[in-house]
Protein backbone atom coordinates (compact mmCIF):
# COMPACT_ATOMS: atom_id res chain seq x y z
CA UNK A 1 0.00 0.00 0.00
CA UNK A 2 1.18 3.31 -0.95
CA UNK A 3 1.68 5.79 2.06
CA UNK A 4 -0.79 8.35 0.40
CA UNK A 5 -2.83 5.21 0.66
CA UNK A 6 -2.43 4.42 3.86
CA UNK A 7 -2.60 8.37 5.08
CA UNK A 8 -6.24 8.44 2.97
CA UNK A 9 -7.37 4.98 4.98
CA UNK A 10 -6.63 5.39 8.61
CA UNK A 11 -6.73 9.65 8.66
CA UNK A 12 -8.86 10.52 5.51
CA UNK A 13 -6.02 13.36 3.90
CA UNK A 14 -5.36 12.90 0.83
CA UNK A 15 -1.66 14.53 0.81
CA UNK A 16 0.92 15.05 3.51
CA UNK A 17 2.23 17.86 5.05
CA UNK A 18 5.61 19.36 5.00
CA UNK A 19 7.74 17.12 6.31
CA UNK A 20 5.48 14.46 7.40
CA UNK A 21 5.97 11.65 4.15
CA UNK A 22 10.31 12.13 4.82
CA UNK A 23 9.90 11.41 8.55
CA UNK A 24 7.45 8.37 7.90
CA UNK A 25 9.41 6.77 5.36
CA UNK A 26 12.63 7.11 7.38
CA UNK A 27 10.61 5.69 10.36
CA UNK A 28 9.25 2.63 8.01
CA UNK A 29 13.09 1.96 7.46
CA UNK A 30 14.30 1.48 10.85
CA UNK A 31 15.55 4.87 11.34
CA UNK A 32 16.16 6.31 14.35
CA UNK A 33 14.82 10.36 13.61
CA UNK A 34 14.76 14.17 15.28
CA UNK A 35 12.15 15.97 13.98
CA UNK A 36 10.69 19.73 14.54
CA UNK A 37 7.67 20.22 13.02
CA UNK A 38 5.52 24.13 13.61
CA UNK A 39 2.99 23.23 16.33
CA UNK A 40 -0.51 22.43 14.45
CA UNK A 41 1.32 20.95 11.38
CA UNK A 42 0.36 17.48 11.88
CA UNK A 43 3.41 16.15 13.91
CA UNK A 44 1.00 13.14 15.47
CA UNK A 45 0.56 11.66 12.46
CA UNK A 46 4.26 11.39 11.84
CA UNK A 47 4.38 8.51 14.31
CA UNK A 48 1.00 7.26 14.35
CA UNK A 49 0.89 6.36 11.00
CA UNK A 50 3.92 4.27 11.51
CA UNK A 51 3.03 2.94 14.51
CA UNK A 52 -0.53 1.64 12.25
CA UNK A 53 1.37 0.25 9.86
CA UNK A 54 4.03 -1.63 11.82
CA UNK A 55 3.40 -5.19 13.26
CA UNK A 56 4.28 -4.78 16.85
CA UNK A 57 3.12 -1.80 19.24
CA UNK A 58 4.61 1.80 19.74
CA UNK A 59 5.22 3.13 23.14
CA UNK A 60 4.33 7.31 22.81
CA UNK A 61 6.00 9.10 25.53
CA UNK A 62 3.71 11.90 26.52
CA UNK A 63 4.60 14.61 28.87
CA UNK A 64 0.72 15.25 29.98
CA UNK A 65 -2.60 13.20 31.02
CA UNK A 66 -4.26 15.76 29.14
CA UNK A 67 -2.87 15.56 25.72
CA UNK A 68 -2.79 11.58 25.93
CA UNK A 69 -6.43 11.38 26.70
CA UNK A 70 -6.72 13.87 24.05
CA UNK A 71 -4.80 12.11 21.19
CA UNK A 72 -6.34 8.49 22.10
CA UNK A 73 -9.78 10.50 22.60
CA UNK A 74 -9.24 11.64 18.95
CA UNK A 75 -8.24 8.44 17.15
CA UNK A 76 -11.11 6.32 18.77
CA UNK A 77 -13.20 9.12 17.34
CA UNK A 78 -11.70 8.20 13.88
CA UNK A 79 -12.41 4.41 14.10
CA UNK A 80 -8.58 3.51 15.43
CA UNK A 81 -9.17 1.99 18.70
CA UNK A 82 -6.42 -0.11 19.53
CA UNK A 83 -5.20 2.58 21.26
CA UNK A 84 -4.09 3.38 25.09
CA UNK A 85 -2.95 5.62 27.87
CA UNK A 86 -1.38 4.23 30.59
CA UNK A 87 -2.05 6.62 33.86
CA UNK A 88 -1.41 7.04 37.35
CA UNK A 89 -5.05 8.28 37.88
CA UNK A 90 -6.79 4.88 36.59
CA UNK A 91 -8.35 2.76 39.07
CA UNK A 92 -6.16 -0.49 39.83
CA UNK A 93 -8.28 -2.93 38.15
CA UNK A 94 -8.75 -0.73 34.77
CA UNK A 95 -4.99 -0.54 35.22
CA UNK A 96 -4.42 -4.18 35.68
CA UNK A 97 -6.46 -5.22 32.70
CA UNK A 98 -5.22 -3.06 30.51
CA UNK A 99 -1.33 -4.25 31.46
CA UNK A 100 -2.32 -7.71 31.22
CA UNK A 101 -3.70 -7.15 27.65
CA UNK A 102 -0.88 -4.78 26.30
CA UNK A 103 -0.40 -7.34 23.06
CA UNK A 104 -3.79 -5.93 21.62
CA UNK A 105 -2.43 -2.52 21.06
CA UNK A 106 -1.04 -0.55 18.31
CA UNK A 107 0.11 2.38 20.39
CA UNK A 108 0.73 2.58 23.94
CA UNK A 109 0.89 6.27 25.95
CA UNK A 110 2.55 6.42 29.22
CA UNK A 111 4.45 9.05 30.87
CA UNK A 112 8.40 9.19 31.67
CA UNK A 113 7.58 8.49 35.13
CA UNK A 114 4.98 5.25 34.39
CA UNK A 115 7.64 3.89 32.24
CA UNK A 116 9.72 3.37 35.26
CA UNK A 117 7.67 0.74 36.66
CA UNK A 118 9.61 -2.29 36.67
CA UNK A 119 6.74 -3.82 36.53
CA UNK A 120 4.79 -1.88 33.42
CA UNK A 121 8.64 -2.58 31.71
CA UNK A 122 8.25 -6.16 32.39
CA UNK A 123 5.37 -6.57 31.08
CA UNK A 124 6.34 -4.32 27.70
CA UNK A 125 9.32 -6.86 27.22
CA UNK A 126 6.97 -9.39 26.40
CA UNK A 127 5.81 -7.50 23.33
CA UNK A 128 7.56 -6.87 19.89
CA UNK A 129 7.91 -3.08 20.15
CA UNK A 130 8.21 -1.00 16.77
CA UNK A 131 8.99 2.37 17.49
CA UNK A 132 9.90 4.38 20.72
CA UNK A 133 8.31 7.95 20.38
CA UNK A 134 9.31 10.90 22.41
CA UNK A 135 6.11 13.38 22.11
CA UNK A 136 6.97 17.21 22.95
CA UNK A 137 10.75 16.16 23.04
CA UNK A 138 11.78 19.50 24.39
CA UNK A 139 10.30 17.97 27.78
CA UNK A 140 13.82 15.87 28.43
CA UNK A 141 15.79 19.58 28.05
CA UNK A 142 13.04 21.37 29.58
CA UNK A 143 12.10 19.73 32.71
CA UNK A 144 14.33 16.51 32.73
CA UNK A 145 16.84 18.83 34.78
CA UNK A 146 14.83 19.74 37.05
CA UNK A 147 11.55 18.58 38.65
CA UNK A 148 10.95 15.46 36.21
CA UNK A 149 14.15 13.44 36.28
CA UNK A 150 12.67 10.51 34.58
CA UNK A 151 12.77 12.23 30.66
CA UNK A 152 16.27 11.78 31.66
CA UNK A 153 16.29 8.07 32.32
CA UNK A 154 14.23 7.34 28.78
CA UNK A 155 17.91 5.84 27.22
CA UNK A 156 18.30 3.22 29.62
CA UNK A 157 14.69 2.90 29.03
CA UNK A 158 14.55 2.10 25.14
CA UNK A 159 17.36 0.21 25.67
CA UNK A 160 16.17 -2.11 28.26
CA UNK A 161 12.42 -2.37 25.90
CA UNK A 162 15.28 -3.91 23.09
CA UNK A 163 16.24 -0.40 21.84
CA UNK A 164 13.45 -0.08 19.34
CA UNK A 165 13.02 2.23 16.36
CA UNK A 166 13.09 6.02 17.88
CA UNK A 167 11.22 9.25 17.12
CA UNK A 168 12.02 11.95 19.59
CA UNK A 169 9.75 15.11 18.18
CA UNK A 170 8.77 18.35 19.04
CA UNK A 171 7.97 21.92 18.08
CA UNK A 172 10.66 24.05 19.23
CA UNK A 173 14.21 22.86 20.12
CA UNK A 174 17.35 25.23 20.06
CA UNK A 175 20.90 23.36 18.79
CA UNK A 176 21.68 23.08 22.43
CA UNK A 177 18.59 21.46 23.23
CA UNK A 178 18.44 19.22 20.22
CA UNK A 179 22.13 17.26 21.28
CA UNK A 180 20.95 16.84 24.72
CA UNK A 181 17.51 15.35 23.13
CA UNK A 182 19.92 12.81 21.08
CA UNK A 183 22.22 12.49 24.48
CA UNK A 184 19.77 11.13 26.45
CA UNK A 185 17.95 8.93 24.04
CA UNK A 186 21.21 7.70 23.11
CA UNK A 187 20.67 8.71 20.20
CA UNK A 188 23.60 8.60 17.68
CA UNK A 189 23.29 10.69 14.28
CA UNK A 190 19.62 10.35 13.62
CA UNK A 191 17.98 11.70 10.60
CA UNK A 192 17.42 14.96 11.47
CA UNK A 193 13.84 17.00 9.55
CA UNK A 194 14.34 20.30 11.33
CA UNK A 195 11.41 22.62 9.81
CA UNK A 196 11.42 26.54 10.49
CA UNK A 197 9.19 27.40 13.17
CA UNK A 198 7.95 30.52 11.08
CA UNK A 199 4.70 30.45 10.46
CA UNK A 200 3.86 33.39 7.94
CA UNK A 201 0.45 33.72 8.57
CA UNK A 202 1.11 34.88 12.21
CA UNK A 203 1.48 38.67 12.77
CA UNK A 204 3.90 40.07 15.45
CA UNK A 205 4.18 42.62 17.33
CA UNK A 206 6.19 44.47 20.22
CA UNK A 207 4.59 46.96 22.25
CA UNK A 208 6.92 49.22 23.86
CA UNK A 209 5.66 50.78 27.31
CA UNK A 210 7.16 53.18 30.14
CA UNK A 211 5.75 51.89 32.99
CA UNK A 212 3.53 48.89 34.58
CA UNK A 213 0.69 51.27 34.36
CA UNK A 214 0.89 51.97 31.08
CA UNK A 215 1.36 48.22 30.22
CA UNK A 216 -1.82 47.27 32.44
CA UNK A 217 -3.83 49.96 29.96
CA UNK A 218 -2.57 48.83 27.02
CA UNK A 219 -3.19 44.80 27.39
CA UNK A 220 -6.78 46.47 29.10
CA UNK A 221 -7.05 48.00 25.58
CA UNK A 222 -5.82 44.49 23.63
CA UNK A 223 -7.87 42.70 25.60
CA UNK A 224 -11.03 44.86 24.81
CA UNK A 225 -10.76 45.23 20.93
CA UNK A 226 -9.20 42.21 19.49
CA UNK A 227 -11.93 39.38 19.06
CA UNK A 228 -11.25 36.52 20.81
CA UNK A 229 -10.31 33.92 21.61
CA UNK A 230 -7.48 35.28 22.89
CA UNK A 231 -4.95 34.25 25.69
CA UNK A 232 -2.39 36.53 28.10
CA UNK A 233 0.48 35.06 29.10
CA UNK A 234 1.84 36.06 33.06
CA UNK A 235 5.11 35.37 35.00
CA UNK A 236 3.08 34.98 37.96
CA UNK A 237 -0.27 33.76 39.43
CA UNK A 238 -0.71 36.89 41.54
CA UNK A 239 -1.26 38.80 37.49
CA UNK A 240 -2.99 36.53 35.92
CA UNK A 241 -5.76 37.29 38.64
CA UNK A 242 -5.65 40.89 38.95
CA UNK A 243 -5.44 41.39 35.29
CA UNK A 244 -8.35 38.90 34.63
CA UNK A 245 -10.23 40.39 37.70
CA UNK A 246 -9.43 44.13 35.91
CA UNK A 247 -10.82 43.07 33.08
CA UNK A 248 -14.20 41.49 34.26
CA UNK A 249 -14.48 44.85 36.22
CA UNK A 250 -14.25 46.63 32.69
CA UNK A 251 -17.19 44.73 31.14
CA UNK A 252 -15.00 40.86 29.72
CA UNK A 253 -17.44 39.06 30.91
CA UNK A 254 -16.21 35.36 29.69
CA UNK A 255 -12.80 35.69 31.06
CA UNK A 256 -11.03 33.35 33.55
CA UNK A 257 -7.41 32.94 35.05
CA UNK A 258 -5.48 29.63 34.71
CA UNK A 259 -2.76 28.63 36.89
CA UNK A 260 -0.80 25.57 38.71
CA UNK A 261 -2.35 27.11 42.27
CA UNK A 262 -6.12 25.90 41.53
CA UNK A 263 -7.48 22.88 42.08
CA UNK A 264 -7.26 19.87 39.46
CA UNK A 265 -11.23 20.43 38.92
CA UNK A 266 -10.94 23.91 38.42
CA UNK A 267 -8.09 23.96 35.87
CA UNK A 268 -10.08 21.11 33.75
CA UNK A 269 -13.00 23.09 34.18
CA UNK A 270 -11.53 26.09 32.98
CA UNK A 271 -9.60 24.66 29.92
CA UNK A 272 -12.80 22.76 29.02
CA UNK A 273 -14.85 26.04 28.87
CA UNK A 274 -12.23 27.83 27.29
CA UNK A 275 -12.19 24.84 24.58
CA UNK A 276 -15.72 25.13 24.14
CA UNK A 277 -16.21 28.67 23.48
CA UNK A 278 -17.75 29.36 27.01
CA UNK A 279 -14.30 31.44 27.62
CA UNK A 280 -13.22 33.86 25.18
CA UNK A 281 -10.17 34.96 27.02
CA UNK A 282 -7.71 32.85 29.62
CA UNK A 283 -5.41 34.96 31.66
CA UNK A 284 -3.21 32.26 32.38
CA UNK A 285 0.84 31.21 33.34
CA UNK A 286 2.93 28.43 31.60
CA UNK A 287 0.66 26.44 33.45
CA UNK A 288 -1.60 26.43 30.85
CA UNK A 289 -0.91 25.16 27.28
CA UNK A 290 0.62 22.02 26.48
CA UNK A 291 -1.84 19.80 25.21
CA UNK A 292 -4.37 22.76 24.49
CA UNK A 293 -5.54 21.70 20.92
CA UNK A 294 -7.12 24.86 19.73
CA UNK A 295 -7.27 25.77 16.52
CA UNK A 296 -9.31 29.30 16.94
CA UNK A 297 -6.89 31.21 19.28
CA UNK A 298 -6.90 34.46 17.61
CA UNK A 299 -4.68 36.46 19.71
CA UNK A 300 -1.54 35.76 22.34
CA UNK A 301 -0.54 38.50 24.23
CA UNK A 302 2.34 38.36 26.85
CA UNK A 303 2.41 40.60 29.59
CA UNK A 304 5.62 38.93 30.82
CA UNK A 305 8.77 37.78 29.21
CA UNK A 306 8.47 34.10 28.57
CA UNK A 307 10.83 31.66 30.42
CA UNK A 308 13.16 31.02 27.65
CA UNK A 309 12.89 30.80 23.80
CA UNK A 310 11.09 27.15 23.54
CA UNK A 311 8.70 28.41 25.81
CA UNK A 312 8.23 31.78 23.83
CA UNK A 313 7.54 29.56 20.44
CA UNK A 314 5.50 27.06 21.99
CA UNK A 315 2.94 29.60 23.62
CA UNK A 316 2.86 31.87 20.87
CA UNK A 317 3.09 28.51 18.31
CA UNK A 318 -0.91 28.48 19.96
CA UNK A 319 -1.94 31.66 17.88
CA UNK A 320 -3.53 31.14 14.59
CA UNK A 321 -3.70 35.19 14.50
CA UNK A 322 -1.97 37.65 16.12
CA UNK A 323 0.88 37.73 19.01
CA UNK A 324 2.03 40.64 20.96
CA UNK A 325 4.70 40.93 23.17
CA UNK A 326 4.40 43.97 25.62
CA UNK A 327 7.06 44.95 26.76
CA UNK A 328 8.00 47.90 29.70
CA UNK A 329 11.04 49.01 29.20
CA UNK A 330 12.10 51.50 26.67
CA UNK A 331 15.47 50.87 26.89
CA UNK A 332 14.64 47.24 25.58
CA UNK A 333 15.43 48.46 22.44
CA UNK A 334 15.47 45.23 20.46
CA UNK A 335 13.35 45.13 17.76
CA UNK A 336 10.11 42.55 17.04
CA UNK A 337 12.01 41.83 14.06
CA UNK A 338 15.47 41.11 15.91
CA UNK A 339 13.71 38.95 18.07
CA UNK A 340 12.05 36.89 15.50
CA UNK A 341 15.03 36.26 13.56
CA UNK A 342 17.03 35.38 17.03
CA UNK A 343 13.81 32.67 17.25
CA UNK A 344 14.48 31.29 14.09
CA UNK A 345 18.02 31.04 14.32
CA UNK A 346 18.64 30.12 17.31
CA UNK A 347 15.80 27.40 16.60
CA UNK A 348 16.91 26.21 13.12
P1 LIG B 1 0.71 19.28 16.12
O1 LIG B 1 0.94 18.13 17.07
O2 LIG B 1 1.82 19.46 15.15
O3 LIG B 1 0.35 20.56 16.82
P2 LIG B 1 -1.53 17.76 15.25
O4 LIG B 1 -0.84 16.47 15.07
O5 LIG B 1 -2.42 17.90 16.45
O6 LIG B 1 -0.51 18.97 15.23
O7 LIG B 1 -2.33 18.10 13.91
C1 LIG B 1 -2.97 19.33 13.73
C2 LIG B 1 -4.14 19.15 12.81
O8 LIG B 1 -3.70 18.93 11.47
C3 LIG B 1 -5.01 17.96 13.19
O9 LIG B 1 -6.36 18.35 13.10
C4 LIG B 1 -4.66 16.93 12.14
O10 LIG B 1 -5.70 16.03 11.92
C5 LIG B 1 -4.39 17.82 10.92
N1 LIG B 1 -3.51 17.16 9.92
C6 LIG B 1 -2.39 16.46 10.16
N2 LIG B 1 -1.85 16.01 9.03
C7 LIG B 1 -2.64 16.43 8.02
C8 LIG B 1 -2.62 16.29 6.58
N3 LIG B 1 -1.65 15.61 5.96
N4 LIG B 1 -3.60 16.88 5.88
C9 LIG B 1 -4.58 17.58 6.50
N5 LIG B 1 -4.67 17.74 7.83
C10 LIG B 1 -3.72 17.18 8.60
Amino acid sequence: MKLEQALSRYFGYSTFREGQKEIISTLLEGENVLAMLPTGTGKSICYQLPALLANGVTIVVSPLLSLMEDQVQQLRSEGIKAVVAINSFMNPEDRDTILHSLHLYKMIYISPEMLQSSFIQNRLKRLHISYFVVDEAHCISQWGHDFRPDYLRLGSVKKALGDPTCLAITATATKTVQKDICDRLMLINPHRFIYSVDRPQISYYMEKCLTTNEKVNRVKDLAKSLEGPGMIYFSSRMWAENICHLLKREGIARVAYYHGGLTNEDRLLIQQQFMTGQIDLICCTSAFGMGINKKDIRYVIHFHYPVDLESYVQEVGRAAGMVFLVVQFCFIVMKIKDWRECCLKETN
